[in-house]
């Protein structure tokens, strides 16, 4: 079932799009299942949960950091993931760059953006994210690569569409102001329920959990 799902939304992603399975929860097995059925790129919300699946796979796929990262896993969390898509401080920044240059790696990075502007969520309101970027944008240990949103908690339609098109505005934006960013490539915005309003709004990069591997049990 989860082979057919994968395969289903892939042939259905035009091929600029990195579709990353969102495998919280997700046993070992399914997160194999997935692979198989042709999943690339793994998102984790929790780095030890992650570091558990990280050493069972062993290194097949990359790993991609999809939740809030706290300071006190920093340390673990540049061992285990190819990309933070989570970055939301400054303070964060200099920690992932400062672990990174003790292990000599640069770390991909996205800059999350609260484009629904509500107060409980994090990431960098979208107002401050050109300022954001330019305090950053000289850690040699990171490489920005794009922006990630999580949108509103809201079934809106609407709201969704406009969440998105405003970040898909910012990220063009900053491509074109920052030449620089010679890496900058990535709108990972999306979910289940609403990729497909994201990829209609220029998102290439989608987020997808139950889609793929059924509804998680609630308070996961
Ligand atoms: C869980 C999660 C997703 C996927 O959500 P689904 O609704 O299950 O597709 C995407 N992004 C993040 C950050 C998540 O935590």
């Amino acid at each position: 079932m989860i082979k057919e799902n994968v395969r289903g939304i892939l042939e259905s992603l035009s091929d600029n799009v990195v579709l990353v399975a969102a495998t919280k929860t997700r046993t070992v097995e399914e997160i194999k299942e997935a692979i198989a059925g042709g999943i690339a790129v793994i998102g984790e919300n929790y780095v030890q949960e992650a570091e558990r699946k990280h050493d069972a796979l062993g290194g097949i796929v990359p790993f991609h950091l999809v939740g809030h990262l706290q300071k006190n896993k920093v340390k673990k969390a540049v061992r285990i993931f190819d990309m933070i898509q989570t970055l939301d401080s400054g303070e964060l920044a200099m920690l992932v760059n400062r672990e990174c240059e003790k292990i000599k790696k640069v770390m991909p990075v996205l800059i999350e953006v609260n484009s629904a502007e509500e107060a409980q969520k994090s990431g960098i309101s979208p107002d401050q994210v050109d300022i954001f970027l330019s305090s950053i944008i000289e850690l040699p240990h990171i490489r920005i690569e794009g922006l990630m949103t999580m949108g509103p908690f809201s079934q809106d339609e609407e709201a969704i569409r406009s969440a998105f098109k405003r970040t898909k505005q910012l990220f063009d934006h900053i491509g074109a102001r920052y030449p620089q960013l010679s890496h900058w490539q990535y709108l990972s915005m999306g979910m289940s329920d609403s990729y497909r309003i994201a990829l209609a709004c220029g998102a290439n990069m989608v987020r997808i959990g139950s889609s793929l591997f059924g509804v998680r049990e609630r308070n996961n």
